[in-house]
């Protein structure tokens, strides 16, 4: 049997930015992908400066930038009041970063281009519609079964979404819980900026129903905008997904009657959850395979391609003869910082927008203004925000 020095379950954005890290290091790779093709509804878009980098460092980022929107600023609005509360600006990072906004690039963009380099090179082997069923292994390699073979490798990187099956077979356990709400994304050609004059990252609060809007590219490049809300606790899914309540979710974000029409819904629940563990033995887990979080503030995702980009350089200084107790790094490392500056800031983010006590709002609010206001302040929140605070 052909042994691979890595094989990658899961071509998302974290596995295939994990793939190609690790192809691109000179070791062989197989990556596994039960989909035919990989899933382009609207989900994660926001690439914080960090991940950008790592994106140039793997020759992705040219591309990146065509096809996405960049994004300096993000700003907190009042909903019912229809106010502008507080700017900030990435432009602050200017000194400790090369790319000083965000990009706003559709996820299934990310997963096709890696896709696209894997499939140039001769170490690396990409094979979709291929399950995976099970997985096995000893002190010296590991077995990975799929539907229709099993295939072996010195370590495994499971890459494969919130609901994994590999953490699954590993007995792994998700800590954490589930939020009673779910959140409805209505994807529109309504042109927020123009209309509101907010900006392609804007948060607005509202005690009865929150609302965040992104602009996107769009595959066409033309641009569109998503427009995130949570749902009632007691609000059926019919219901949050029904025509009448879209349109009147559009109204409330003061989109006029005759441009109510939409192009897509997307209606998911949220979670907050880490794995126990982020490693047995020769696997790890990498991205929402280890963690998921709600996605208010644009952290998840990116935390996950972090991860894969660590867990690249550490399979390859133990493949290349490093002791293998380099490995314990990754565990050691990745788990804390996804709970401090992810679990802990996407929950701080959701109930800024939530608040339903009016002293509390206010002072939340005052709060936003005063750090926007400061420099020193307004530059420790970019800097938390988008990650590098610790990356
Ligand atoms: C419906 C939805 C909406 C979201 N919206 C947002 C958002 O608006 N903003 C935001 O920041 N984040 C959002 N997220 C979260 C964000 O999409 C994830 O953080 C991101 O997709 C994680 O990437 P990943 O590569 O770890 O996992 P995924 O993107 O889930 O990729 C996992 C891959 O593994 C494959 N796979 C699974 N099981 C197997 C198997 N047994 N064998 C082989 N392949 C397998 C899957 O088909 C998939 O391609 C959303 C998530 C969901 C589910």
């Amino acid at each position: 049997m052909q042994r691979r020095n890595v094989i990658v379950v899961g071509a998302g954005p974290v596995g295939t930015v994990a793939a190609l890290a690790c192809a691109r290091h000179g070791h062989t790779v197989t990556l596994l992908e039960v989909q035919q093709q990989i899933d382009d509804s609207p989900r994660a878009s926001t690439t914080q400066p960090p991940t950008l980098e790592m994106l140039a460092e793997l020759g992705l980022i040219d591309e990146y930038l065509r096809v996405g929107l960049v994004s300096r600023t993000f700003q907190f609005w009042d909903r019912p009041t229809r106010s502008l509360i507080a700017e900030f600006d990435f432009a602050r990072l200017k000194d400790e970063t090369a790319y000083p906004f965000v990009v706003q690039t559709e996820q299934h963009k990310l997963a096709n281009m890696a896709i696209a380099r894997l499939r140039e090179m001769e170490n690396a082997e990409v094979r979709l519609g291929e399950r995976v069923m099970g997985i096995t292994q000893t002190d010296n390699k590991v077995n990975v079964s799929t539907e229709s073979q099993t295939l072996e490798a010195d370590y495994v990187i499971a890459a494969d979404g919130g609901r994994s099956t590999i953490r699954k077979a590993l007995g792994i356990e998700f800590e954490g819980y589930t939020w009673p709400e779910r959140f409805l994304v209505i994807t529109t050609k309504f042109d927020f900026q123009a209309a509101l004059g907010c900006c392609l990252r804007t948060y607005m609060a509202d005690p009865q129903e929150w609302t965040n809007l992104f602009k996107v590219a769009g595959d066409d490049l033309k641009g569109r905008w998503r427009a995130v809300y949570n749902t009632r606790e007691d609000e059926t899914d019919e219901e949050a997904r029904s025509d009448a309540s879209v349109r009147a979710r559009l109204s409330r974000i003061y989109v006029p009657e005759g441009e109510r029409d939409y192009l897509h819904l997307n209606l998911y629940a949220v979670h907050q959850r880490v794995a126990k563990s982020f490693r047995k033995g020769r696997v790890f887990l990498c991205g929402d395979a280890a963690h998921v979080n709600n996605p208010i503030g644009g952290l998840g995702l990116n935390c996950g391609i972090h991860e894969a980009w660590h867990l690249s350089q550490l399979l390859h200084a133990v493949l290349t003869g490093a002791p293998v107790e380099r490995l314990d790094e990754y565990e050691r490392i990745r788990r804390p910082l996804n709970i401090k500056y992810v679990q802990e800031q996407t929950v701080a983010n959701k109930k800024r927008l939530e608040e339903r006590e009016p002293a509390q709002r206010e002072k939340r609010f005052a709060e936003l203004r005063a750090m926007a206001e400061d420099p020193k302040r307004h530059k420790a929140f970019v800097m938390r925000a988008s990650l590098l605070e610790r990356s």
